[in-house]
């Protein structure tokens, strides 16, 4: 069978596949030109993550699809019932990419803390002249350890950062609308890991009591955002925001205000509203420590989705 896995795909789950038999290509094709290659090339399974659109469209013009592999979380960019409805099989890999959203938002968190983002976007330019007041400015930063952080969907990601957070010696506290207590490990290099207990908290309480807040929930059905003008005018003066979930789920207007005047102290924004062109204003607040959607870029995370990817593909056809 042939594949083409058009927005790439790690070699460990290439190879994987090669050794079972499937012809893989990673090559890019444009999406205008993806229908008619698709079938031209008689491509049976198709692999994206969240570059190439399949919409029903696509999924009309080429019958011989016979499953639609996503890397990763999200399949906002699959028509997945249309699909599902013409008897495709339609697979995704969630749990790979947690670990690697888990360590970007701390990457975030520990930069905001100390003033990173926006010292490395000034010393180029100040750093050599005004190196006394860059000092004084980024002089007032903040330790993680004792804190309190927020998790706002305490799901896989969610887990996964609090597993992180209590490693570093943070507290925790998480909402969720559906999970009421999770055992979550502590990796301690040398000993067996430790199992914390927690058990999930009001929204409210949440959004009150927390010194950092990191939203790790789905595209909401109704596509509202979670945190609006609302939620944060609840949190904590000073309190730090992060959002490497989807865009929108943060209302950006309510993020841009809240930095200009001081009521949060720090946001970051791995994701966006109208990607890949986000609001461009936007970008240009100080108290922004942004990333272009990067929480599942790492080598290791893709290749637990290759493997993932490729482990599915090889059940599903064994016996076809
Ligand atoms: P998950 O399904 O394991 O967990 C999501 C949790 O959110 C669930 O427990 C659910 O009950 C909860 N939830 C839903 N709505 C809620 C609400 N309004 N308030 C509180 N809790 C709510 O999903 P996951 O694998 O942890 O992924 C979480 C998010 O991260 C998704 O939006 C996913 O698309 C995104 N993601 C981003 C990247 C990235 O590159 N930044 C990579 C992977 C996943």
């Amino acid at each position: 069978m042939k594949i083409l896995a058009n927005d790439g795909l790690a070699p460990e789950g290439v190879k994987m596949l090669k050794e079972a038999g499937y012809t893989v290509i990673t090559e890019k094709i444009n999406q205008d030109q993806l229908a008619q290659a698709i079938n031209e090339e008689n491509y049976e399974i198709l692999l994206v993550r969240s570059a190439t659109q399949v919409r029903k469209n696509l999924i009309d013009s080429c019958p011989g699809i016979k499953l639609i592999g996503r890397g990763g979380v999200g399949m906002d960019n699959i028509d997945v019932a249309h699909a599902r409805s013409k008897e495709i099989k339609v697979v995704n890999t969630p749990a790979a990419s947690s670990q690697s959203v888990a360590e970007l938002v701390f990457g975030h968190l520990f930069g905001l803390c100390r003033f990173l983002p926006d010292s490395n976007r000034m010393m180029p330019d100040k750093g050599s002249s005004e190196f006394e007041m860059l000092k004084k400015k980024y002089s007032k930063g903040i330790e993680l350890r004792g804190k309190t952080l927020g998790i706002i969907g305490f799901g896989r990601i969610g887990q996964a950062v609090a597993s992180y957070a209590l490693g570093i010696g943070m507290k925790v506290k998480a909402f969720d609308t559906y999970v009421a207590s999770a055992g979550i490990p502590v990796h301690i290099e040398g000993i067996d890991p430790v199992s914390v207990e927690i058990s999930t908290r009001s929204f409210e309480e949440v959004l009150m009591s927390s010194d950092f807040i990191s939203i790790h929930t789905p595209a909401q059905k109704d596509g509202k955002p979670v945190i609006t003008e609302k939620e944060i005018s609840m949190m904590k003066n000073g309190a730090v925001l992060v959002n490497a979930s989807r865009g929108g789920i943060v209302d950006e207007s309510a993020i841009d205000g809240a930095l200009k005047s001081g009521k949060l102290k720090g946001v970051a924004l791995d994701v966006f509203l109208n990607e890949p062109s986000p609001n461009a204003e936007l970008l240009k607040n100080p108290g922004l420590s942004l990333s272009p959607h990067i929480g599942a870029a790492t080598a290791e995370a893709q290749n637990r989705i290759s493997l993932e990817l490729a482990s599915q593909i090889i059940e599903t056809f064994q016996h076809a």
